[in-house]
Parts: C-alpha cells; sequence; structure tokens
C-alpha cells in the first residue's frame, strides 16, 4: 500500500472533499496515514477564507519540500498536491513560487486525481486542473468506504451572493445543485456504512434547488431512509429561508432544533454595504417565524466586526441584534480585506485595534449567551446521539439535539445509537450527564 497524508483546513466542505479525494485514491492502492513524513502523497487541502491564507500554505509547501527531498533520498517519491480554494485562487502560480509541488487541483476538478496522478508519473512536469465543470466531479465519485456516526454529505456548490467581503464565489464558482436521486442514494449508502445522522453541506445549503425539489423536500425525502435518524444542514443564507423549509422545522422530527444563520451585522447600513440585501428587522422577523416552529431551536451566527465604515452606533446595532436574538453559540471574526472583493478596496477601512476591541466586546455577549444556553440544559433529559469514546477513561461522547457534546459514563456498544442522557454540568465547551435508566422517549 502507498500511503497518503491529507491535511484538511477549513469549513466542512472541506473535510467532506478530503475524504472524498482518499476514497478516490483507494483503488490506486493509497491508504490514508496521520502523518506526512514518509508519505507518498501529501494533499493540502486548503482553505482561502482566513487572513494569509495563501502565506500559510507557501509555508507550509517549505516544510513539506524537506520531506519530499527526505523521501527522493531513500529512493522513494512524495508527490505533493494543493487542493482547495486556495489552489483555485492562485493557479499555476502556487508551482511558480514552489517547483516542489507535482498537482494543483481546484475543488471542482479533485475527481481528476487518479488520471492527473497517472500523467504525473509517466512524463515529467506539473499538473493544473482549476476549471468549474458543473458538478461533474459528483458523477465521478466512488461510494463511501466508510462513515461516521454523524456524516457530511455536499449538496450544493458555489454561491452567486456575492457578499462584498466573501471569496467564495470567486473561489467556488456559481451555484449549482446535485440531483436529488444522486444525494439520496449517497445518504442510503452512508447509512449502510453505520451513518446515523446527516449533514447536508453547501456554501448556501438552503439556496438547494434540482428538478424541483427544495432543501425542504430533501429533508423529507432523507427523513424515510432506514437508519437515519437526525438531519442537520449548513450554511444557510437568510434570503433562501423558504417558507416549506421554516414549516419543516415544526414538521419534520429528524430535522435537529438547530440552525446557522450567519446575519454578519446587526446594521443596515454595514449590511447593505455587505450586499447581504436584508435588513436587521428582516432577519429578526424571520427568526420569530422560525421560532413559531420551533420554540426551542438553537439558533447560531456569523458576525464581521469593523466591515469598512462600520461606526461605534453600527457596531451597538449588532451588540443590539445578537441581545434581541440570544445565540447558543456564533462564530465572529474581525473584517480582513480579500484581494478581489469590492470591500478590499471601500474608502474608510477601520483601525486593527477597534476592530480587536470590538471583537472581544461581541465574543464576550456571545460567550455569556452561550453559557446561559448551555446552562438552560442542566436538569433536562436530552436524547443523545452517541458518536465516539471520549477522552476520559469509561466515556463516551454524543450530541445533543442542539449539537452540544455531552459526556456520559456509558458502555462503548451505545455509540450510533440515541439514548435519554440527563444532564448534570456544563464544562467550558460541552455537557456531562448520566444515562437514564428509563429509556423510553
Ligand atoms: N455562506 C455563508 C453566509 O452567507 O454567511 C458563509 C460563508 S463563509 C465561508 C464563513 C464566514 O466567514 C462568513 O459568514 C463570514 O462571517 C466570514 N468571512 C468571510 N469573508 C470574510 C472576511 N473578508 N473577513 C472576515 N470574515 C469573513
Ligand atoms: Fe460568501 Fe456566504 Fe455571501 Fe456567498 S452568501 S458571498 S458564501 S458570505
Amino acid at each position: 500500500m502507498k500511503k497518503l497524508f491529507v491535511k484538511t483546513y477549513g469549513c466542512q466542505m472541506n473535510a467532506y472533499d478530503s475524504a472524498k479525494m482518499a476514497d478516490l485514491l483507494a483503488p490506486l492502492g493509497y491508504a490514508t496515514t496521520d502523518v506526512p513524513e514518509g508519505a507518498d502523497m501529501v494533499i493540502l487541502n486548503t482553505c482561502h477564507i482566513r487572513e494569509k491564507a495563501a502565506e500559510k500554505v507557501y509555508s507550509e509547501l517549505g516544510r513539506l519540500k524537506a520531506l519530499k527531498a527526505d523521501k527522493a533520498k531513500s529512493g522513494g517519491r512524495m508527490l505533493l498536491a494543493v487542493a482547495g480554494c486556495v489552489a483555485q485562487a492562485e493557479g499555476a502560480e502556487i508551482v511558480a513560487r514552489q517547483p516542489a509541488v507535482d498537482l494543483v487541483v481546484g475543488p471542482q476538478s479533485y475527481h481528476r486525481l487518479p488520471e492527473m496522478i497517472a500523467r504525473t508519473a509517466r512524463q515529467a512536469g506539473q499538473r493544473i486542473e482549476t476549471d468549474f465543470p458543473a458538478l461533474e466531479k459528483f458523477d465521478s465519485l466512488t461510494p463511501p468506504s466508510s462513515s461516521s456516526v454523524s456524516a457530511f454529505l455536499t449538496v450544493q456548490e458555489g454561491c452567486d451572493k456575492f457578499c462584498t467581503f466573501c471569496v467564495v464565489p470567486y473561489t467556488r464558482g456559481s451555484e449549482h445543485s446535485r440531483t436529488p436521486e444522486a444525494i439520496l442514494r449517497e445518504a442510503r449508502q452512508l447509512a449502510d456504512k453505520g451513518a446515523r445522522e446527516i449533514v447536508l453541506l453547501g456554501q448556501n445549503v438552503n439556496a438547494y434547488e434540482s428538478d424541483g425539489w427544495s432543501l425542504a423536500k430533501l429533508c423529507a425525502g432523507l427523513a424515510e431512509i432506514e437508519g437515519i435518524v437526525r438531519i442537520r444542514y449548513t450554511t444557510s443564507h437568510p434570503r433562501d429561508m423558504g417558507d416549506d423549509l421554516i414549516a419543516a422545522h415544526g414538521g419534520n422530527a429528524k430535522l435537529m432544533p438547530y440552525l446557522h444563520l450567519p446575519v454578519q451585522s446587526g446594521s443596515d447600513t454595514v449590511l447593505e454595504a455587505m450586499n447581504r440585501q436584508h435588513t436587521a428587522d428582516d432577519y429578526r422577523r424571520l427568526i420569530a417565524r422560525i421560532r413559531n416552529q420551533r420554540p426551542d431551536i438553537a439558533l447560531t451566527s456569523d458576525f464581521i466586526v469593523g466591515f469598512p465604515g462600520e461606526s461605534d452606533a453600527d457596531f451597538e446595532a449588532t451588540l443590539q441584534l445578537v441581545r434581541d436574538i440570544g445565540y447558543a453559540t456564533a462564530f465572529s471574526f474581525k473584517y480582513s480585506k480579500r484581494p478581489g472583493t469590492p470591500a478590499s478596496t471601500m474608502r474608510k477601512q477601520i483601525a486593527e485595534d477597534v476592530k480587536a476591541g470590538r471583537l472581544d466586546v461581541l465574543q464576550k455577549l456571545l460567550l455569556k449567551q452561550q453559557y446561559a444556553f448551555d446552562d438552560s440544559q442542566i436538569g433536562k433529559r436530552l436524547p443523545v446521539l452517541f458518536e465516539k469514546i471520549a477522552r476520559e477513561p469509561g466515556q463516551i461522547m454524543g450530541r445533543s439535539p442542539f449539537l452540544q457534546p455531552v459526556h456520559v459514563q456509558a458502555d462503548a456498544s451505545l455509540i450510533g445509537q440515541v439514548a435519554e442522557v440527563r444532564i448534570e454540568k456544563r464544562t467550558a465547551n460541552s455537557l456531562h450527564g448520566a444515562l437514564l435508566q428509563d429509556q423510553s422517549a
């Protein structure tokens, strides 16, 4: 067997792509390994969303170049590939800056990896594939070779929203949805391999539309698959929350009471400059409708502070929105320029120390809300889907319906099952509880 090391950066969609690349290379004799030392192939599956993403990839490539030289000294060959959004954005620049790289493959082209590897073995020179063949890659994928209890399934890719701060529409291309047949087939294969929960992924997953199927209809289809007990989806855009999807949160019992619905800012001025195409009150009304269907739903969001032109009053409006909604948890970031995006050339960029100060205030408020939400579960009984053995001896770890990690002293045979747990306490990032004797839900 040849050894394959894949390093994944960024979001769950990249984690899904990394697993697919490993499945794709298995028939070529590659088995995954946890360390790059001595590997026959190393893939960096990159993300372009964070600041200085490309620079971090180049410094990692510098380290891998040394490992590649070690491998050559011992008579072997290490193929070095850069995949994902940095590959898409930088293209040929990568091999120009780091000639040790053999392959550059964009997120829509990785199904061509086997062919690219074969060509690299036959002829000298580097291969670069960064086309956007509309979702052709999904047709060429092999069935999943294994599955975790909670499995990712990409249903939609790309984005047409063009928020002024974001690179995704440039690196992942325009919105495309896979067919419902292909998705349901993959979900059944995952269930056969042990998946009990399916997490539907997409840059704009609730913009899903194929053959007249919406995301809500897809969730209804998934709910009928034997073995699948929980369904989640991420990431959604407020403008694509259709009536049927809102209704599904009340009507589809397998759809978990958890929704990641990024708002970015609570100021209408900033929302407009970001091209989010809704106001803060539109978002408040939307949340009210969702809570009307599912009052206990856990809400999460992404926030950007220090967007160009953001005033103290704008930032205060964000804090007010957070107080009004009450989040279970949330991600927050300082605005940072992405080359090629409209916001990067806007005037009135905000000073770093102002951004840092605002982020600190926002994160303290969000953390307070997270603790309040977690504390509100203490004393309750929750159905927990157990996923794996925990670090503490005798403990297993699962997730509550609200995606909170829950640790329990219990037998590993419960992994893959839902069991009722009485929540006893909270630590920084997790809940702890005891299995209930009476398991009737
Ligand atoms: N599609 C999702 C949406 O509409 O909100 C989010 C996609 S993006 C991969 C994840 C998050 O990264 C965004 O919600 C945003 O908060 C953050 N982000 C994207 N570009 C950023 C930038 N230039 N500066 C800071 N944060 C950014
Ligand atoms: Fe980026 Fe999301 Fe906006 Fe699309 S909707 S441009 S992915 S932030």
